[in-house]
């Protein structure tokens, strides 16, 4: 029997790693893109196949239309079971001082990205009348953050898209939800000095940064039937940070 097939951005590393991984678990075979670093996406295929798993990396930088349209094209013929928007970079930075190209990156990855994957997508869930889009979000992009004015707005626009795509898909059976991680421990979280880290832990109501596996499952979560009904929503899993 065919296996249902999921895309997800940014698989190589941290947040994304835990989706691949834990999907593949669970019988879907993924195909997950990243930018650049080829060692760390060839870690995650080889950790899924020991597992008994199926995972396929691709090098496709998403804020690249060429790119994700070259994607695309090796996952045509295939019944998509859905897509994670995933993919983000930052550039952080106060406002007034903040290089053009730092917006346009990060608005190209996390929201143009997302527009052009999901685009790409939806064609074969709309055929099979079935499909789930879980978008990766952030707390930035809901409460709005000093020195990430490119980021928030371009999270913001996420958590916009899920809502607006929700609305217009859901009469196909296709579902679009977005999944909010808090403080998660990745490379971006790990290259806080330590004395960041602790304060930012301070904030937290359960004392301590996430793990990608604890976004993962949440994901996992959307992608199951027990998840049906579930659309348009914004799930926080930030250990209660957002309030
Ligand atoms: P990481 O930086 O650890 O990993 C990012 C992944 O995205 C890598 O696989 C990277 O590939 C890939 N990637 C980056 N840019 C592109 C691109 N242009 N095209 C394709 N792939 C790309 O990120 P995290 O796991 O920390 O974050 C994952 C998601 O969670 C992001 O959307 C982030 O905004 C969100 N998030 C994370 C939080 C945290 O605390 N960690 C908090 C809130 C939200 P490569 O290594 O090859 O560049």
């Amino acid at each position: 029997m065919t296996k249902p097939t999921v895309v997800v951005s940014g698989g190589s590393r941290g947040i994304g790693r835990a989706i691949v991984e834990l999907l593949a678990a669970q019988g879907i075979d993924v195909r997950f893109l990243y930018r650049s670093n080829d060692e760390a996406a060839a870690e995650v295929v080889a950790a899924v196949r020991a597992s008994g798993g199926e995972a396929t990396a691709h090098r496709c930088d998403v804020a690249d239309v060429g790119a994700i349209e070259s994607f695309l094209d090796t996952v045509a013929d295939l019944p998509l079971l859905g897509l994670v928007n995933n993919a983000a970079v930052i550039r952080d930075g106060h406002f007034l001082l903040m290089p053009q190209e730092s917006w346009d990156v990060v608005l190209q990855t996390a929201l143009g990205g997302s527009f052009h994957l999901t685009r790409g997508c939806l064609r074969s869930m709309l055929k099979s009348g079935h499909g789930r889009i879980v978008n990766i979000g952030s707390l930035s992009g809901l409460l709005g953050m000093a020195g990430q004015v490119n980021y928030a707005t371009a999270k913001g626009g996420l958590h916009a898209f899920t809502k607006a795509l929700a609305r217009e898909v859901g009469r196909w059976g296709i579902t679009v939800n977005t999944v909010v991680p808090g403080w998660i421990r990745t490379d971006i979280t790990d290259a806080l000095p330590e004395s960041k880290r602790r304060k930012a832990e301070a904030t937290i109501p359960l004392g301590r940064m996430g793990e990608p596996i604890e976004v993962a499952r949440v994901v996992a979560f959307l992608f199951s039937d027990q998840a049906s009904y579930i659309t348009g929503a914004t799930i926080r899993v930030d250990g209660g940070v957002g309030g």
